[in-house]
């Protein structure tokens, strides 16, 4: 039985999926007023931007590309943040975001004035150097020493504030609302002095609200105190949590060999089509697949590119795996469609959504021209 008579590989968003988590996220924003807005970083499937506009308030961008497609295919609110902006971008970049989030004082003294000009609500991120991540998550941690993103305390000018709407910090990845409140509270420790008169406060992402064990109430009550002490709009910017466990990428089998170990060569690369697998590291879920040798046959999962650490990990199944067997990838919506790359001329994978009466609908087909089309 195939997971889906699309052709392979295949991201494929499970519609139903996508709309649990945005109820979830819904729930958060009407408890307790708080804006909640798309991380595009994370996720950038803009043919169902219409369907989260339903429920979330607008997009985060990370730069003048997600900030523009923010604005042309979600609407709603376009916040924007940069480690540094470049200047002829940032006149553009104008005409798309309603909120610009500066990294440094000096980012502050050279935009600040167009942005206010154009009427932009301006603010800072700040770092409250409050490390709640693992240690071997040094990657994703800003708050780690020699960090570039956000204002320490150290380097904070209050006698530039003025015309400062807003406060952003962003320290949290894939972590539970009692991280966010140990930040909040470093945060206040250091800046809670300088929020007189700030209209919001942006939490960043890395918030994991839709993961099952994940505390809302902590959250909500975390919410609620912000927006009670300091009068100000809460915004929320989570990007993995919107799509968690939201998609799938379908693979299918090319060839079995054996060299040591049961070798499964797929359609796919976690170099091209999943480089966090490479990247974090990590160990996607695979759909009926379990723990190597768990299950009657295990095999080495790996990408048909030429690169030898081209490998995703070892599972079990309880059938032999054979050329033509479709192998299924799970949470595959979160930081892959986004991350793509076609290295070793690897064809994109098409893009498809699981429609909620289970119909698989293709929204995209790529094809050689997106591989040439980047090079000269
Ligand atoms: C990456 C990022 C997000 C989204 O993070 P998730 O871990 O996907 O929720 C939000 N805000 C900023 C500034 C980011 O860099």
């Amino acid at each position: 039985m195939k997971f889906t008579e699309l052709p392979t590989p295949c991201y494929l968003l499970d519609e139903n999926r996508l709309v649990q988590n945005l109820a979830v996220l819904r729930d958060v924003a009407r408890r307790t007023g708080a804006k909640i807005l798309l991380a595009q970083k994370a996720f950038s499937m803009f043919s169902v931007y219409p369907l989260i506009r339903e429920y979330l308030a607008g997009t985060t961008a990370s730069g003048l590309y997600e900030a523009r497609l923010g604005h042309e295919e979600f609407g709603g609110e376009t916040h924007v943040y940069a480690p540094a902006y470049a200047e002829g971008e940032f006149r553009e970049i104008l005409e798309y975001a309603d909120h610009i989030v500066f990294n440094s004082f000096t980012q502050w003294k050279a935009y600040g004035s167009l942005a206010r000009a154009a009427g932009k609500s301006c603010g800072l991120r700040l770092n409250p150097e409050c490390s709640t991540q693992p240690s071997d998550h040094a990657m994703y941690d800003p708050c780690g020493p020699d960090s570039r993103l956000g204002i320490t305390i150290e380097n904070f000018q209050p006698e530039l504030l003025d015309g400062i709407e807003g406060f952003h910090f962003h320290t949290l990845c894939e972590q539970n609302s009692d991280d966010l409140v140990r930040t909040v509270a470093a945060f206040e420790q250091n800046f809670g002095q300088y929020m007189d008169g700030l209209k919001w406060i942006n939490l960043g992402g890395g918030h994991h609200i839709t993961r099952a064990d994940y505390d809302v109430e902590t959250l909500v009550h975390c919410i609620d105190y912000l927006q009670k002490k300091y009068k100000v709009q809460v915004y929320l910017e989570p990007g993995e949590a919107v799509v968690l466990n939201a998609g799938y990428l379908v693979s299918t089998v090319l060839e079995v060999m054996h060299n040591h170990k049961d070798i499964a060569i797929l359609d796919t690369s976690a170099a091209c089509h999943m480089p966090d697998v490479l990247e974090v590291p990590y160990r996607p879920p695979v759909y009926r697949g379990g723990e190597p040798g768990k299950k009657a046959f295990t095999y080495l999962l790996t990408g048909r590119s030429c690169l030898a650490g081209d490998v995703i990990g070892e599972y079990s199944f309880d059938v032999a795996l054979g050329a033509g067997e479709q192998v299924v990838f799970e949470d595959m919506a979160l930081y892959t469609m986004v991350k793509t790359n076609t290295f070793n001329g690897m064809p994109l994978p098409l893009i498809a959504i699981r429609r909620a009466d289970g119909t698989d609908e293709v929204v995209r087909m790529f094809g050689y021209e997106e591989f040439k089309r980047r090079l000269s």
